[in-house]
């Protein structure tokens, strides 16, 4: 199970499309409704931009994409101006050695405290290069060597995840972290490999797009209907292909269950659930985005 919501986004952006069809009369300019495949990991959005999707007719003033938050109250809109979402890349990493008796270490070359060095260096790596004001994440998901207690294993795998707001940041975090996996083994006479595995850039919000959804929101919920995010989340989302093309904005829609607030399961988790009152929302906020950007009335 996914349990990110889209099924969520898709109805929403389905009844939204409807909704405006209806007084398509009254809408000064045109309106595309972009559904896409793949969002989470496949690239589905760069793919359909490639192709064109977009640009059929005339080029896209702006986009907009509002995604379901369980970190926020029911029918709540998150947006802020700059990164939202960081940019996710993977490095699976391999360190190599000889395997040999638990007893004999030294007619070995064991690949397991190298391994744990590793992940240590990358967090001290973390913490010394990288500004706390441009923060950067980078989490060792699995790491997997040998089979029993009394076997030196061969080799150690690393599978790593790098979050990031910023391209500067990003390429700092991804060399760094590649150098760390293939130059502390070498150090201790064994070696390293790495594979970097490019995932999503960061999604950055236009400051003009995030001033339509606040406006928006503001409008059709009041003051207490919008929260100006403080901080980005480090998901990571290919909405992020539009907003380097295109004026725009990526916004959260909260679906905490009445209830739940501040403890609701996050997206991804098993106990993840939608409050689907939240909805009517979501589909309103469609809607006010658009009146908003073409005549600037809600
Ligand atoms: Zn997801
Ligand atoms: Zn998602």
């Amino acid at each position: 199970m996914h349990a990110c919501g889209h099924d969520a986004h898709t109805a929403m952006l389905a009844s939204a499309a409807h909704l405006l069809s209806e007084r398509a009369e009254n809408i000064s300019g045109n309106v595309l409704f972009m559904f896409q495949p793949g969002e989470e990991g496949y690239g589905g959005a760069k793919i359909m931009l490639d192709e064109g999707v977009l640009e059929a007719g005339e080029k896209p003033d702006s986009v907009f994409a509002l995604h379901v938050a369980p970190e926020l109250p029911s029918g709540v809109i998150g947006c802020r101006s700059g990164p939202i979402l960081a940019a996710a890349d993977t490095v699976l990493g391999r360190i190599i050695g000889q395997g040999g008796h638990g007893s004999m270490p030294h007619n070995a070359a064991d690949p397991v405290p190298v391994a744990c060095e590793v992940v240590q260096a990358i967090q001290t790596l973390v913490t010394r290069q990288f500004s706390v004001f441009d923060p950067v994440v980078a989490t060792v998901g699995r790491i997997q060597a040998g089979t029993t207690n009394n076997v030196i294993p061969e080799s150690a795998e690393l599978d790593i995840t790098l979050r990031s707001l910023s391209e500067d940041t990003r390429e700092r975090l991804a060399s760094g972290v590649c150098g760390l996996v293939e130059q502390i083994p070498v150090a201790h006479g064994l070696q390293g490999e790495v594979k970097l595995k490019r995932g999503y850039p960061p999604t950055i919000n236009h400051a003009a797009g995030a001033e339509v959804v606040a406006k928006a929101a503001k409008a059709l919920l009041g003051e207490e209907g919008y929260r100006l995010m403080p901080d980005p989340f480090m998901a990571s989302e290919d909405f992020s292909y539009l907003l380097q093309r295109y004026n725009g904005a990526f916004a959260f829609l909260g679906v905490a269950p009445p209830g739940t607030e501040g403890k609701a399961a996050p997206c991804h988790s098993n106990h993840m659930l939608v409050d689907e009152d939240a909805m009517a929302v979501g589909v309103a906020m469609h809607a006010a985005i658009v009146l908003t950007c073409l005549d600037g009335s809600v």
